[in-house]
């Protein structure tokens, strides 16, 4: 008989969370007015808010943490972590930050300004946040099959190639550099191919324009081309990180992801001149160019993260966990987006609800029921999210209305990962009674999904 798999650690630490009544979350949520940001973590069973910053650190990790050094300048933490990357991503000069925005506003500052076009797939909400800050605009050249959540496509995070060199054409001067985002977190923690890389960076060269990597997730990115792509399935996930950043001129990270810290980022690049312009930025807006935004203590744990989230034994404990959740919710019949990505499950509201109108918004309809049925907390990715329009003040409805699952690393078990899909199950068979959905009581002019207060009809 095969033996069966088994996460690559065992527990040394745990923390205690509890279960509670129907009627202590019936009372929790109405006092929250029916948002999940305003829930105490306290009053949740399992919380897959986010996979950011939500991390367990290792043993290891601890222990760098005891031998952080915190010298103002010249910290051997800050020379520690400087191996580390270059190990890792080839990339010779880095800079920390506090966490992946912060890298995204020290290097824009430097590289974006008003009018500038800047093409990639499917920009993360904070990178474009940053580049329309800056009177700039964001492209999406996403290949198409990444927006119908029935389409199987092995690489859903790929850049169709046509769209960029469209926007290159017509636009080149205003490009700055093209943007790539790995995995793919707004189309459901979708991976971009090497062979898609390798022809994104092949097309800057000939337009001469830099290519950026957002890289929160480049080894979950790496263990789906070491799994699908079979010119690299005898590499190590750290023989193709290599190459993937061999595409890149410039990274940003969000080290609250793949290296698995609960606080800190950086930017690392090639070129000095760049650095030399990105430090000038780092210091006014982070910190001295040796610790900007990050302790010692935390950089050394960072360092250790990086190796640690290029484990392949981790990452497949990591990504079949994610899996799991995926497979029993499609043996419910529970509508998902196809395959199944990296650190999340993404559930297709308007198919979960599909009596329900979208000026009722389904997906956070979908979220409170989860979170009365067993405490659990999801997020919603839908109209509440995509704010009003900001010239005609008319809600947005995105083409998707999700429920996003994000699963921690090393936080929660595969029981866990039972309560939420049995405790999904009900709310899908009793999705006929759910006859109405939610209306905005109170909402903010901007960002509205953090703080918006709602009530239930009917
Ligand atoms: C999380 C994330 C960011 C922003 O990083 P923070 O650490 O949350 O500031 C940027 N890009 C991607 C792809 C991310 O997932």
């Amino acid at each position: 008989m095969d033996l069966p798999f088994a996460e690559s650690y065992k527990i040394k630490v745990v923390e205690s969370i509890h279960r509670s009544t129907l009627e202590e979350r019936t009372n929790w949520i109405r006092n929250a007015h029916f948002n999940l940001f305003q829930i105490k973590s306290d009053q949740i069973f399992i919380d897959l808010l986010t996979d950011s910053g939500t991390g367990a650190m290792s043993d290891k990790q601890w222990g760098a943490i005891m031998t952080g050094d915190e010298s103002y300048a010249g910290a051997s933490s800050y020379y520690n972590l400087k191996d580390a990357i270059h190990d890792i991503t080839g990339f010779p000069l880095y800079l920390p930050t506090h966490q992946g925005r912060a890298a995204e506003n020290v290097l824009f500052s430097v590289l974006v300004k008003e009018g500038d076009i800047v093409p990639g797939n499917s920009h993360f909400d904070t990178t474009k946040g940053h580049i329309e800050f800056r009177k700039a605009s964001a492209i999406d050249c996403t290949i198409d099959e990444a927006f119908d959540t029935t389409a199987y496509h092995l690489f859903k995070g790929n850049v169709a190639l046509g769209k960029l060199e469209d926007v290159l054409k017509k636009s080149g001067d205003n490009v700055p550099f093209i943007i790539l985002t790995l995995t793919n977190n707004s189309a459901g923690g979708q991976p971009v191919s090497l062979e898609n890389m390798h022809a994104v960076k092949k097309l800057a060269d000939t337009y001469n324009k830099p290519v950026l990597f957002d890289s929160a997730r480049f080894a979950e990115n790496a263990y789906f081309i070491k799994l699908r792509e079979p010119a690299y399935k005898d590499k190590s996930i750290r023989q193709i990180a290599k190459e993937m950043f061999s595409c890149a001129d410039m990274m940003t990270m969000s080290s609250k992801k793949d290296a698995i810290v609960n606080m800190g980022g950086f930017i690392a690049m090639r070129d000095p001149e760049l650095f030399r312009q990105c430090s000038m930025f780092n210091i006014m807006y982070e910190g001295y160019i040796t610790y900007g935004g990050m302790s010692g203590r935390d950089m050394n744990a960072l360092a250790q993260g990086l190796y640690e989230g290029t484990d392949f034994d981790y990452l497949e404990t990591r990504i079949k966990q994610v899996e799991y959740l995926g497979n029993r919710l499609v043996e419910f019949g529970i509508p998902i987006q196809a395959p199944i990505g990296g650190h999340a499950i993404f559930i297709d509201a308007k198919r979960f609800l599909p009596h329900l109108p979208k000026e009722e918004f389904p997906a956070q309809t979908l979220a409170i029921q989860l979170y009365l049925e067993a405490g659990v907390r999801g997020v919603e990715i839908g109209a509440l999210l995509a704010d009003r329009d900001p010239v005609t003040r008319e809600n947005r409805y995105p083409a998707l209305e999700m429920v996003r699952l994000a699963i921690p690393r090393r936080v929660y078990t595969n029981n866990h990962m039972d309560v939420v899909a049995v405790a999904l199950k009900n709310v899908f068979d009793r999705r006929n009674d759910i006859r109405s959905g939610m209306r905005i009581t109170r909402e903010a002019p901007i960002m509205r999904h953090f703080t918006v207060e709602l009530e239930q009809l009917g």
